[in-house]
């Protein structure tokens, strides 16, 4: 299976907007996907239409060890594509896993107990913060993923990231790479919006994705009807975009057959 943490300790840049949509185009060419709700909030949850009453068992209850992901992984509309849901109690678990054995490697550890073969690969959602729910994701991961809004202080926060990413890598997980950086809410009539996608590109280079989300309304409305965006309306210029950010990622990750 492959991992990829979608994570960026800003809120509101997108990331449960891009992990919806990606599993959902992945999904769509065949591939057995699982999102992974790691973010209290449960905002990837609640957008695929999972009922608090579906969530019996959690991302909580995974990194507390009561419970395996195949086990809490619930199917949701779209085939294919399963979620991990998360629960309010997953805000506490940042505190609780203080306390436990290999804190930093819970994830990883439940991920370690998935048969291959289950899913091919694995979104994971982080919160909007770098404690211990997001670098457990990062120490899941092989691949990073890493939505940036086109506003202005968008690359400060970047900074901040990819150091968090340069010690988990020194010390956990000399594997994680970075997948890619995608630019989400551009708005073309906001001269600020092309400039920060301009100055991201000239920083990070070809790591940044050639597809730029737009601002798209229909990709906010999508959410409180239990749909990803691409199947709430698949013609929006949201969800065009996500089709052919989802080819990027495809063609930057390793063939489903190596990976399973
Ligand atoms: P994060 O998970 O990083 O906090 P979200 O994906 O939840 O960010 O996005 C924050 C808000 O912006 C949500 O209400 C979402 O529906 C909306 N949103 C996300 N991407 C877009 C976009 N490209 N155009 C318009 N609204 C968007
Ligand atoms: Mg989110």
């Amino acid at each position: 299976m492959i991992h990829v943490a979608v994570a960026n300790q800003k809120g509101g840049v997108g990331k449960t907007t891009t992990a919806i949509n990606l599993a959902t185009a992945l999904a769509a060419t065949g591939w057995k996907v699982l999102l992974a709700d790691l973010d209290p909030q449960g905002n990837a949850s609640t957008g695929l239409g999972v009922s608090h009453a579906a969530r019996e068992r959690s991302s909580y209850d995974v990194l507390m060890g009561e419970a395996s992901i195949v086990d809490a992984a619930v199917p949701t509309r779209v085939p294919r594509l399963d979620l991990l849901p998360a629960v309010q109690d997953l805000s506490g678990a940042e505190v609780e896993m203080v306390g436990l054995d290999r804190r930093t490697h819970r994830l990883a550890d439940a991920f370690a107990q998935v048969p291959p073969g289950r899913w091919d690969i694995c979104l994971m959602d982080c919160p909007p913060s770098l404690g211990l729910l997001t670098v457990n994701s990062l120490i899941a991961a092989r691949h990073l993923l890493v939505p940036l809004q086109c506003e202005f202080f968008a690359l400060e926060g970047l900074s901040q990231l990819l150091q968090t990413v340069e010690r988990i890598r020194t010390r956990f997980n000399p594997d994680l790479s970075i997948l890619g950086i995608a630019l989400t809410m551009f708005d073309r009539r906001n001269s600020l919006s092309k400039q920060v996608a301009e100055d991201v590109r000239a920083c990070l280079g070809p790591t940044v994705f050639e597809t730029v989300v737009p601002r798209n309304v229909r990709l906010s409305e999508a959410p409180s009807h239990g749909l990803p965006a691409l199947i709430y309306d698949l013609r929006c210029s949201g969800s065009e975009a996500y089709v052919r950010l989802a080819r990027e990622l495809m063609a930057r990750l390793p063939q489903r057959a190596e990976a399973a």
